[in-house]
């Protein structure tokens, strides 16, 4: 196999690579199996496909079955697909016809096989027939085994999830995993907001009610929202094979008769939240959540008009008015995409618009409560839900670090900055341009919910020492602080006051050009405090990072220079005191203080001579400098000692 005459070659891969189509047909020969194209071109078995362009080739195969039980018939009929780029990629197996007693490893849906668990045990030298005679055993054998012992739970991949065998439109609809209603309640009403239609329809439940509206289950997330109140049912009896859209509305519309939960009383007459069995993982039974959306046809005016009822629902009181009649929420809500929102029959087309307005789509329950979001860390998050962490300066490194908190787990977060976003620091900063000109801290803390929408936020949008006095008090009360104001007053106001309350205190920044950085812990192990490191710079036994010499940068209309430096240099600096910020808040009776893990001042050097090199951190303890007059430290107010310090430091 030669690459770059894969990349050159414009000439499908049975072109490209003669000996490899020969080796198909041939063991497919030998394995007993016949062949045409799909659909069908050239005669069965011809010498080459009759298709000439580099495009994915579909095979319908007759191929001897390996293991056949009462009933089934001598050969199976499957569809293999070469990936345009065979062999780089494994050809995709499907089994178009149900066979009996196979319940597991065939998408319903589609029919595919799941002849290999990865894509990474493909082996490009493997001929189709060889993966079948080898796989094709083996996943009959485990597809048709009902049982749940080791050796068969070995082989299983993943769960086979209800939504594996719906056909699936984009968007989703996001769902507590705590919100599950008791086995006796059949269906009710459920809430739901708008989270997002920027790519597809994304919404989420946040009240679950009984059908006399008592509520079942709330959440405390997605707030600010308009809801609106749909339908919600749960199907027990859903069968295992493939579940046809317009077959689950059908019953959950019978299920939710007789129930006193009728369309006509909720929001969204079109759409139905339904509670499917489902499989976790080994086996373990489970119920999932899926959004009905039947299809609206696209109104005239800002509304959508909902499309005549179903046939079944005519003889019933809760049908709606026809055509014409207004849909409340649906678009404003985004439980629906323009997919779903058929355009009017035009003169020319065949269009059948009465099929195409009921067309029912479904969207995934997604789990998104809060340790639904965690669900990926390598521990569990539990202890950070309760602790409150207060951010003070949300640019590049104050900003990424509160949002990496808040994936962590971090329950409360409090962010201070006084700062508009400039996008002109978009080579560095998390907000973007739809962000220019908001308070830096509003925007960052809402970018925040967008990834884990479970964390009590709050913001201060007046500077440090610019706000009415009162924000020092809710920064001592935090578990811990974070220092990303690269602001020499603002560090030494916190390190002194933060010092009395003895809350802990990280303090991230970088240098001019990124070409370095400094990270300070407090309390320190050593019992040196924010002025010792002054007097310990000064004097060389704490190294500086380094700096680039011609890196400030005065923006227009600002009096204070920035630096110049780029995310990809910075980013080290926040993402480590981010750790760092972790190790504090896990950091046990045994641990104080908190900064012996990483050691009090952690000094980054990533250049050299002007150069980038591996980035490189020495740690050093942070001692009582003999000249510093703070120690011990004052029992009420601290001494505003700046000016008997050797002065201030030279981090952006
Ligand atoms: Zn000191």
């Amino acid at each position: 196999m030669n690459a770059s005459a894969a990349v050159s070659a414009p000439a499908p891969w049975w072109r490209a690579y003669p000996e490899i189509w020969r080796a198909e047909i041939e063991a497919l020969t030998v394995a007993g199996a016949s062949w045409g194209e799909e659909p069908p071109g050239a005669p069965d078995g011809g010498p080459t496909p009759a298709v000439d362009a580099p495009e994915p080739l579909t095979l319908r195969l007759r191929w001897p079955h390996p293991a056949p039980q009462p009933g089934d018939p001598a050969a199976l009929t499957l569809l293999a697909t070469f990936a345009a780029h065979h062999p780089w990629f494994p050809p995709r197996v499907r089994l178009p016809e149900p066979l009996a007693g196979l319940r597991r490893h065939r998408n319903p849906v589609d029919g595919g096989l799941c002849l290999l668990a990865s894509d990474d045990d493909w082996r490009p030298g493997t001929t189709l027939a060889q993966l079948l005679s080898e796989q094709l055993p083996r996943l009959l054998a485990a597809g048709r085994d009902p049982g749940t012992d080791a050796a068969t739970l070995a082989l299983e991949a993943g769960a086979e999830a209800a939504w594996t065998r719906v056909r699936l439109a984009w968007g989703g609809l996001l769902v507590d995993s705590a919100c599950a209603p008791p086995a006796e309640v059949p269906g009710g009403w459920a809430d739901l907001v708008r989270i997002s239609g920027t790519v597809a329809p994304v919404s989420a439940l946040v009240t679950l009610l009984d059908p006399e509206h008592r509520v079942l289950w709330e959440s405390r997330a997605f707030g600010l929202r308009q809801a609106a109140r749909v339908r919600w049912a749960r199907l027990p009896g859903l069968p295992p094979e493939a579940a046809d859209t317009g077959e689950l509305w059908r019953r959950a519309t019978e299920r939710l008769v007789g129930l006193g939960a009728e369309q006509t009383r909720c929001d969204e007459p079109n759409a139905v939240v339904v509670l499917v069995p489902s499989e976790g993982a080994g086996r373990r039974s489970c119920e999932e959540w899926l959004l009905l959306t039947r299809g609206v046809l696209r109104g005239e005016g800002p509304k959508a008009a909902v499309a005549p009822a179903e046939p079944e629902d005519l003889d019933g009181s809760d049908q709606p008015d026809g055509p014409g009649q207004q849909a409340p929420a649906g678009e404003q809500l985004a439980l629906f995409g323009d997919a779903d929102l058929p355009q009017p029959p035009t003169d020319t087309g065949p269009a059948d618009p009465v099929a195409d307005a009921l067309r029912v789509r479904v969207r995934r329950g997604y789990p998104a409560g809060r340790d639904d979001l965690t669900a990926r860390l390598p521990g569990a998050p539990g202890h950070l839900a309760g602790t409150t962490v207060s951010v003070v300066g949300v640019g590049a490194l104050g900003g990424p670090l509160a949002l990496e908190l808040a994936r962590a787990g971090v329950g409360r977060l409090h962010l201070v900055d006084g700062d508009l976003h400039d996008p002109a620091t978009g080579a560095r900063q998390l907000l973007t341009i739809r962000d220019a000109g908001s308070p830096k801290a509003l925007a960052l803390a809402l970018r925040i919910l967008d990834t884990n929408p479970h964390v009590q936020l709050t913001v201060g949008l007046r500077p440090l020492g610019g706000d009415d006095g009162t924000e020092l008090a809710g920064l001592a009360a935090s578990d811990l602080v974070i220092d990303g104001t690269a602001n020499q007053a603002a560090t030494r106001f916190l390190a002194a006051h933060l010092r009395v309350s003895g809350t802990p205190l990280v303090i991230a920044a970088a240098t001019a050009g990124g070409w370095g950085g400094t990270i300070t812990t407090l309390p320190s192990s050593g019992g040196g405090c924010w002025e010792c490191l002054q007097w310990h710079r000064a004097d060389r036994t704490v190294p500086w990072p380094p700096a680039r010499p011609d890196g400030a940068l005065t923006p227009v209309g600002c009096s204070h220079p920035t630096y110049v430096g780029g995310w990809f240099d910075l980013g080290a600096i926040a993402l480590q005191a981010t750790r760092t910020a972790l190790a504090v808040l896990a950091a046990g009776p045994a641990d104080t203080p908190p900064a012996a893990r990483f050691g009090d001042v952690q000094v980054l050097t990533q250049y050299r001579r002007g150069r980038p090199v591996h980035p490189r951190w020495q740690t050093r303890p942070l001692a009582v400098h003999p000249a510093c007059p703070l120690h011990p430290p004052p029992a009420d107010r601290p001494a505003a000692a700046g000016h008997a310090s050797p002065g201030a430091g030279a981090d952006a």
